[in-house]
This record gives structure tokens, C-alpha cells and sequence, in this order.
């Protein structure tokens, strides 16, 4: 049967060949690697302890070739080489959807940093080289500037409850930039400067500066930096970022995966619009999460939208953000969609939804 078969293949092929010389070539290994197979198979079927010997063979390739995949991953975040006689609890099993607040933690330590020569050190958030003012001399920039007015939050949440306050999701202070909504192309405004070379939308500066004010006279000294970058800044970050993820051992994707939690992609900053502001304080100066712990953080994150900021990413909504807990990062939207965003604990993404649903 076996005999007749392999004739069988030998036969067909010749003949192809013979038929198709355009493929004599082709059929000539077909045929070599046919034969082959048939041969083994005769060597190796009569014969128990040959058959047994080649199952094995294929199984140790099966299971070498698995462990080569770079699925175990040692506690410290490299791969380590399969060893067998190293199999003990130091490897672990750490598929892709793995990564957790822990290993941002883990790459944001300052052992990863250095890499870049202007990186800014404890700054996971990936605004190197950018200068940083305190309130002082912003507040001395700004004098003259700010509303002076004031609508309480009980009178905006009332006037949005009763239907008074609506809003509009073409206002651009409510223009929603994430990581599927990128910088419309249309969207055009003007800068204007803070103090040096920090800059923001000039539409926000009056209530950016009563915020400063106010923070000052409950005793903060607030820091500003990099509230507006150019793409390139944003793109050059978040390169640098990615880059020093794959120095760590990861492939490029988990790589990719982890930076665009930590920094947005480049087109998809509210920084590059002018509408975001990094605020951290002077006795907290590091873009990191215990900033939301300080007194400041908590003064900000209960105060800033009575100047029209809202805590982009709060802790919690990660899973709609997609962004980790930034405390430090703040929007500006205008002081009533602030003041309901915060009162209602919501995010701007969530915001959005309740108004397109009325
Ligand atoms: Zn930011």
C-alpha cells in the first residue's frame, strides 16, 4: 500500500514535470523531499524503538521551540534564557497583558534614567529639557490679568441640573483629544506666553493666573511647566520613551503598549493644543503620584475648577482614560464644565458621553 502510494507521487510528479517544463525545477526537490519522507517513514514504521526514538526527538522540538518565545520573564522585568536545571520560582509566567502599575512604577526608578542625555530626572511623564517656573514669577507675568468674578459651584450645578446651563461639544474648551480622538484638523488658536518660555492658549491665562492667586494665598506655591509643546517635542518623547522601555528587554509593541500609558501619542496631546498644564508644587516638584498626597495636590484637585481645570486622569478611571493617575496634569475647560466634571467625579471622556446622550 505504502510502496504503491510513494509509486504513485513518483509517478505524478515525473509526469507534471514532464508536462509543465516551466516547473522541472520545482518538481525535482518536490520529488527529493517526497522520496525522503517515504523512506523515513518505511525506516522508522517496522521498527519499535526507532519510531519511539524520532517521537521523542519531536517532542524535545516542540518544547525547546516553545520556551524560546520570550513569554518568561524574570521578577526584575528581563528575559531570561530556558534552562531547565534553572527552573525554579525566579522565572515567572508574564504574558503581554501583564503590564500593571508596578512595572510603570518599576520604569520610572531612576536606575532606567540616564539614558537620554536631557532627561529629566523622577519625571515618568516625559518632559525633559523644559523649563520650570514657580508662582511667583508667573503671578508677577500675569499681573493684571484674571476675571475677578466669580459664579459659586452650588450656582452652576443647580443652573445645569435645571436645564439652564447648557453646554456645546463644539466649544473648544471642551475639545476631547485621547487616544482615539486626535487634534481635529481644523482646530487652530493662539498662543500666549506665561512667563519665559512657557506658553498656553491666551484664552486661559486670566483664569490661570486667578488659580495661581489663589493657590498663593492659601499658602501653595504652585509649579508650572510644559504646558504647550510643538508635535515634535511630543513625538521626540515619546520615542525616547519607547526606546528605553526596549533597552529594558521588551519587544517593540510591549514597548509601544507601555509608553502610550504613560506619555499620549503625538497628535493626541492636549499639550500640543495648549489646553493642558503640568502643575506640581515647590515642596513636590516631581511629575509623580504622591503629588495627589501633598496638600497642594489635594488643594488642586478639590479647587481647580472653580479657574476652569479639571484633573485630566483621576485614579480610578483608568480603564476610560487609559491613562495612569496623573495628578499632576490639568485641563483647562472652562470653569462651568469643570466645576460639573468635578462635582460629579467624572472624566472628560465621561462628560462627553452625558452630553451627547441629552
Ligand atoms: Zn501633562
Amino acid at each position: 500500500m505504502k510502496t504503491n502510494l510513494k509509486e504513485r507521487v513518483r509517478r505524478k510528479l515525473l509526469q507534471f514535470g514532464r508536462k509543465n517544463k516551466m516547473c522541472s525545477m520545482l518538481v525535482l526537490p518536490v520529488l527529493a523531499v517526497s522520496m525522503f519522507f517515504f523512506h523515513a517513514m518505511a525506516y522508522f514504521a517496522g521498527n519499535g524503538k526507532r519510531f519511539s526514538m524520532l517521537t521523542m526527538i519531536l517532542c524535545l522540538f516542540v518544547v525547546y521551540s516553545s520556551f524560546s518565545f520570550p513569554m518568561f520573564i524574570s521578577s526584575d522585568g528581563r528575559e531570561v534564557e530556558w534552562d531547565l536545571a534553572d527552573a525554579d520560582s525566579s522565572v515567572e509566567l508574564a504574558p503581554e497583558s501583564d503590564l500593571n502599575l508596578e512595572d510603570v512604577e518599576l520604569l520610572a526608578d531612576e536606575d532606567a534614567l540616564g539614558e537620554l542625555e536631557d532627561w529629566n530626572e523622577g519625571n515618568p511623564h516625559g518632559m525633559d529639557g523644559v523649563d520650570t517656573y514657580d508662582a511667583s514669577e508667573l503671578l508677577a507675568s500675569l499681573e493684571g490679568r484674571g476675571n475677578g468674578t466669580e459664579r459659586t459651584t452650588q450656582d452652576i450645578l443647580e443652573a445645569y441640573e435645571s436645564g439652564e446651563l447648557v453646554f456645546d461639544t463644539d466649544d473648544w474648551r471642551l475639545v476631547l483629544i485621547n487616544k482615539q480622538h486626535s487634534i481635529p484638523d481644523d482646530y487652530s488658536f493662539t498662543l500666549g506666553t506665561i512667563v519665559g518660555s512657557l506658553q498656553c492658549d491666551e484664552r486661559i491665562l486670566d483664569d490661570l493666573s486667578d488659580m495661581l492667586q489663589a493657590a498663593k494665598d492659601e499658602g501653595f506655591t504652585l509649579q508650572v511647566r510644559s504646558p504647550y509643546r510643538t508635535p515634535e517635542r511630543q513625538l521626540t518623547n515619546f520615542n525616547a520613551k519607547v526606546n528605553r522601555y526596549m533597552n529594558r528587554g521588551m519587544s517593540y509593541m510591549e514597548a509601544y503598549q507601555l509608553a502610550s500609558r504613560v506619555i499620549t501619542l503625538p497628535g493626541n496631546s492636549e499639550h500640543e493644543i495648549g489646553l493642558a498644564l503640568d502643575i506640581t508644587c515647590d515642596t513636590f516638584a516631581d511629575l509623580k503620584q504622591e503629588f495627589g498626597d501633598t496638600d497642594a495636590g489635594k488643594w488642586m484637585a478639590e479647587n481647580s475648577c472653580r479657574y476652569g481645570f479639571i484633573v485630566r486622569y483621576p485614579k480610578g478611571k483608568e480603564y476610560v482614560t487609559g491613562i495612569d493617575y496623573e495628578p499632576w496634569h490639568f485641563r483647562y475647560v472652562g470653569v462651568e464644565a469643570a466645576t460639573v466634571i468635578t462635582k460629579q467625579g467624572i472624566t472628560l471622556e465621561e462628560f462627553w458621553q452625558e452630553l451627547e446622550s441629552n
